[in-house]
């Protein structure tokens, strides 16, 4: 079967490339329901992962490109089918309040430039959709959702580990009881950062921190929907093994632990410097959950007290598109949230954790 992908390859370097794109793509609207129309912001590593997984995308498709590289915007604009009206350069984008063929931008830059951006495009009256951490602070964290309220539109946050399908079984284990009370969570994430010291992941204003924002988050994140509960209170050590690569505000290491109103307590590591850091660890009274990998592209695995974790691998960004298709076109939203409340309780405990590692004390969370 001809796929859309094969087509849009097909017809890349023809003069009617665009014609006939718009009339697949009006069939397809027309065979399959309303589709989410997407621009995305900031063509680097991770827009390109997305960008494929996009392909294979039913409600959501690319229909406009933002970046400050105008060749990427010419080589893009050509391999998916986006014309030169729909392209943008971080000066321009706020022109896309008056296009009619983007309902969303997908924000895919460094995380010191996410609520700015956020801002802009709700400002522009266009659906955000967000990468993580959705900013580098609770506080910005805060205005984006202002923002996004006063202009009435939605804020979504890139979390693909909310749609994935072993992970959710292990939700609906421990939701069914098969785990028995919950005890303990254990999350280990990090990876060495070999970037070069020019790379904005080292850089403090565009980075927004180290490795928690980056990794850690996925840490946070894990306790809290594997769990079922949010924390009450954190206490953090950090240790730098590499104070000449990670200066001042780049967190190397840190260990977290996190309370749970239940008793639970999660203990947790995030890093850049060590990598084959990929595991959750679920303890119940009756039963455990391990994943490993638990964080990366997949396919996610592991297994349980009664056996391997067998749900079947789908690319996480394709069904992550797809789901927040879902959220914005039809009101219908996913087991675990991926809205910018949710987002933002993420943010309030990395603020936590950071204050804890500074101050040595325990933070407690409201
Ligand atoms: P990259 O460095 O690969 O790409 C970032 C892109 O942002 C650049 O290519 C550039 O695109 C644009 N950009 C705009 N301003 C700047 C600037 N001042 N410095 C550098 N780049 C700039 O980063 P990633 O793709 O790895 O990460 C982007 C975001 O995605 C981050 O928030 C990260 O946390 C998140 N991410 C999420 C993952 C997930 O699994 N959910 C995995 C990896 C990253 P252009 O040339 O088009 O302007």
């Amino acid at each position: 079967m001809t796929t859309r992908r094969d087509l849009l390859k097909q017809l890349a370097s023809s003069a009617l490339a665009l014609p006939l794109l718009s009339t697949l793509d009006a069939c397809r609207t027309a065979s399959r329901g309303p589709v989410l129309r997407v621009a995305l912001l900031g063509l680097g590593r991770y827009a390109e992962r997305v960008a494929d997984a996009m392909q294979a995308c039913t409600r959501a498709r690319i229909t406009g490109l933002i970046s400050g590289t105008p060749a990427k915007l010419a080589s893009w604009g050509a391999k998916y089918g986006v014309p030169e009206s729909s392209r943008y350069s971080y000066e321009t984008f706020d022109a896309v309040r008056d296009n009619p063929e983007i309902d969303a931008v997908y924000i895919l830059t460094p995380n010191g430039l996410h609520k700015d951006q956020a801002l802009r495009v709700a400002k522009a009256g266009k659906h955000v959709l967000c990468e993580k951490p959705m900013a580098v602070t609770a506080a910005e964290g805060q205005e984006m959702i202002d923002a996004c309220r006063a202009a009435q539109v939605q804020l979504l946050v890139g979390y693909r580990l909310h749609l994935e399908a072993n992970t959710l079984e292990v939700i609906r284990m421990r939701k069914a009881g098969d785990f028995g009370r919950m005890l303990f969570f254990q999350g280990q994430c990090g990876y060495r950062l070999a970037a070069p010291p020019t790379d904005w992941r080292r850089n403090r204003a565009l980075a927004g921190g180290g490795a928690l924002l980056d990794v850690g988050i996925y840490a946070i994140n894990g306790a809290r929907y594997l769990i079922g509960e949010e924390p009450r209170w954190v206490t953090a050590e950090e240790t730098k093994m590499d104070p000449g690569r990670f200066g001042p505000g780049l967190d190397e290491t840190i260990n977290f632990q996190l309370g749970f109103p239940s008793g639970a307590v999660a203990s947790c590591l995030s890093t850049h410097n060590m990598d084959h850091l990929d595991r959750f660890f679920l303890d119940g009274t009756r039963g455990y959950a391990e994943l490993q990998p638990a964080m990366s592209y997949g396919p996610i695995a592991g297994h349980t007290q009664v056996g391997p974790l067998t749900r079947e691998h789908v690319t996480h960004q394709t069904v992550q598109l797809d789901a927040m298709a879902d959220v914005i076109l039809h009101g219908k939203q996913p087991e675990v949230p991926i809205d910018g409340e949710e987002g933002l309780r993420d943010l309030k405990i990395i603020d936590a954790i950071y204050l804890a590692a500074r101050s040595g004390r325990r933070v407690d969370l409201t």
